[in-house]
């Protein structure tokens, strides 16, 4: 079960206890016996109850659609400020477990950079559960040192089993590929170069003049580069691991599996 879904049916989980907790000691410096108290009350069980809320209500407040259309510069205070509110979710043993033990990840992913579409967000993945290499137009180059060692660390050092090519509706990438096959010349080094085989699919999926280019595109981004971490995987003789093209609506923040290759 889903941390939101948890959340939703009202389960009582330990974010909610240590939130409750802080603010018990908070108001109330009182001894141990009247925060177990307050911990059975009615008051508790309410609190409780309008905190699991907040999770799934968050996103609809409105500060969540200025940065969509803001331009202004950011305060990167914000970003410290908010990584202690996210470390003090969790106990201090559970980070400290994170760094005990060696990470094993359930899946590697190779997604796009494109910044709406965070994988363990999108996933509501903690952290240790997806290896992660990201590149613009979630490209798997077979001259690609970094894509090559990403993708050799994961299934020989951390034995993960679930390889992902992830991509995602409204690829500005793929978009510039398709303005590449039509008007060449408008893309410039070095995104040219990364691009260069993409604008190579871009010309084959015009020439077949489908109703909608850039989604086709997009789709067959994702199989083409899932069948590049096939052939990979099998120069190096591994057959225990699983290509999935995966893609990301942005529109409606839903996964869609394309294809369990
Ligand atoms: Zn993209």
């Amino acid at each position: 079960m889903s941390m939101i879904t948890s959340m939703q049916q009202g389960n009582f989980n330990f974010f909610e206890t240590i939130t409750l907790d802080k603010l018990a000691v908070g108001i109330w410096p009182l001894p141990p016996i009247y925060l177990l108290l307050f911990r059975s009350s009615q008051l508790y069980e309410n609190l409780t109850r309008k905190m699991t809320s907040y999770p799934t209500l968050s996103p609809l407040n409105s500060d969540a659609f200025d940065h969509l259309t803001s331009r202004m510069s950011v305060n990167l205070d914000d970003f410290f400020e908010r990584n202690v509110e996210w470390a003090e979710q969790y106990p201090l043993k559970w980070h400290q477990e994170q760094a005990n033990r060696p990470q094993r990840p359930q899946i590697l992913w190779i997604g796009c950079s494109d910044s709406r579409v965070p994988e363990s967000v999108i996933t509501e993945s903690l952290p240790g559960i997806i290896f992660v290499n990201r590149n613009i137009a979630n490209q798997v180059h077979l001259d690609d040192a970094n894509t090559l060692s990403v993708i050799q660390y994961a299934v020989e050092h951390l034995y993960v089993k679930h390889v992902v090519i992830a991509g995602h509706t409204h690829c500005g990438g793929a978009e510039a590929c398709l303005d590449e096959a039509l008007h060449p010349g408008h893309l410039e080094p070095p995104i040219k170069n990364w691009l260069q085989p993409l604008v190579k699919l871009a010309e084959q999926v015009l020439a077949r003049k489908p109703v909608d280019p850039l989604n086709t595109l997009i789709r067959e981004n994702v199989e083409k580069q899932a069948e590049h971490v096939q052939g990979f995987l099998r120069s190096k003789k591994i057959t225990d691991v699983k290509v999935h093209g995966w893609l990301f609506h942005i529109e409606t923040g839903l996964l869609e599996d394309l294809t369990a290759c």
